[in-house]
């Protein structure tokens, strides 16, 4: 058996006040059709990355609505996690060097998973997210003699938009046999891709999940005190896997720049691991000992990644949030800070633009000299920073709730069944 992860009951009903009856209703209707079907969601872990967010959040609304939806993680070892990081590098644009024994062990553990699958007996939709378990169709094709068991869609979170040739071409034959494939955004879908019918589907955040609920201003201002924060003076705030990609060094760059023009202000850094992710540790260590001696650095870490009641604080309290990615599939840290009406300032990259329209809700930089501009100018001018943060929330409830990707969801999965 492949590991179930429990998700609490959650109803749709619950989400009326935030999103309207017409909405529930539509999304109801929309189930309806669906009523019953066994769908699987498997990624490669339970705690940690953005993966895990969105199923822990949109598994049990599909529930609710009347599918019989599982969410189950890959079994797999070190070795393996650390072939699908690099995979999943090679995919954002990293030079990677595939060797045959990293190809066996993706194989070797593809095939367990495939084995271990099969005894859960049959799905109606299985979608599998990111590279970690996109091989596992194609061997139980291999081993069930070609029998379609169900309808297979690849969710890929990550930013394709400069995939190493090497690492997609070995991929992609595994990949292409998939039924479906969904996308974060048009301009990710492979230009050779043959096979899948592909949709383009940005993700969404759980507007009442702990971290994304209104907290109290006492409340915050006891988190700030605890982890050593000043809440009586401005910090800018960044959350994220401690990844590569995520460029902390970068942020605490541009940190240092900023605060000879303000003393006062100080930065706070939060982030972790993730079940999947065995390069977040040394990335934690090199930004710690690159932040020494560069002034109010304050450098938060948690295994699964920090507590969501403290990244709520933090997001709330923030002066500005900033998102300086190098690549980014979607980055839900960014809607999560806009949600909270918070200014935020992110890389002009990926999935990023989606959310932010470069002066009317944030900021996007690119330059080092962008980057200490825009953020000096939120913190000079609040009522700048008011106003984009005002349109930071509403953008999100129009587009990036968990209701729309869920009705997003539904009509694919009705599209495939006709
Ligand atoms: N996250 C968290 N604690 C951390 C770091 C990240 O809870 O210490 C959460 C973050 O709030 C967001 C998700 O992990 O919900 C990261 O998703 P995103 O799309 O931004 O990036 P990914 O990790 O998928 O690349």
């Amino acid at each position: 058996m492949i590991e179930c992860v429990l998700t609490p009951r959650r109803s749709l009903s619950e989400y009326t006040s935030t999103v309207g009856e017409e909405c529930i209703q539509e999304l109801r209707e929309l189930a309806k059709p669906l009523c019953g079907a066994r769908v699987l969601h498997l990624n490669a872990t339970a705690a940690g990355g953005g993966v895990a967010e969105i199923l822990k959040a949109l598994v049990p609304l599909m529930c609710d609505v009347g599918l019989d939806t599982e969410w189950r993680t890959l079994q797999g070892t070190k070795e393996f996690f650390q072939v699908t990081k690099a995979f999943h590098n090679g995919l954002q644009g990293m030079p990677i060097q595939l060797k045959s024994n990293m190809k066996e062990t993706w194989l070797k553990y593809s095939s367990l998973n495939a084995d271990l699958l099969s005894s859960n007996g049959n799905y109606d939709f299985v979608v599998v997210h990111d590279p970690q378990p996109a091989g596992i169709l194609w061997l139980l094709r291999q081993k069930n003699g070609h029998r379609n068991p169900g309808i297979w869609i690849w969710r890929c979170h990550i930013d394709l938009t400069t995939p190493r040739p090497n690492i997609w071409r070995f991929l992609k034959p595994y990949v292409e046999v998939h039924d479906a494939a969904i996308f974060t955004k048009r301009q990710y879908f492979p230009k050779d891709f043959q096979g899948p019918r592909c949709f383009e589907v940005p993700p969404g955040i759980d507007p009442l999940s702990i971290k994304n609920s209104l907290l109290d201003d006492g409340e915050v201002h006891n988190i700030l005190l605890r982890y050593g924060v000043d809440p009586e003076r401005p910090f800018i705030f960044k959350v994220s896997r401690f990844d590569p990609w995520k460029d902390f060094h970068g942020v605490i760059d541009i940190y240092d720049l900023l605060r000879k023009e303000f003393p006062q202000l100080q930065l706070v850094l939060a982030g972790g691991g993730a079940g999947d992710d065995p390069e977040a540790w040394s990335c934690y260590q090199s930004t710690a000992a690159y932040a020494q001696g560069k002034g109010d650095i304050h450098i938060l870490w948690g295994d699964n990644g920090v507590g969501s009641p403290e990244l709520n604080a933090f997001q709330q309290a923030a002066s500005v949030v900033v998102q300086k990615s190098i690549r980014e599939g979607f980055g839900l840290v960014v809607a999560e800070a806009l949600w909270k009406g918070c200014p935020v300032v992110a890389s002009d990259v990926g999935g990023i633009v989606l959310q932010i329209s470069h002066g009317e809700n944030g900021y996007l930089a690119g330059s080092v000299n962008e980057w200490v501009e825009a953020i000096t100018y939120l913190l000079r001018d609040n009522e700048t920073a008011g106003r984009l943060g005002s349109a930071g929330k509403r953008l999100v409830q129009e587009k990036f709730l968990i209701t729309r990707y869920l009705r997003d969801y539904l009509k694919i999965l009705c599209a495939l069944t006709d």
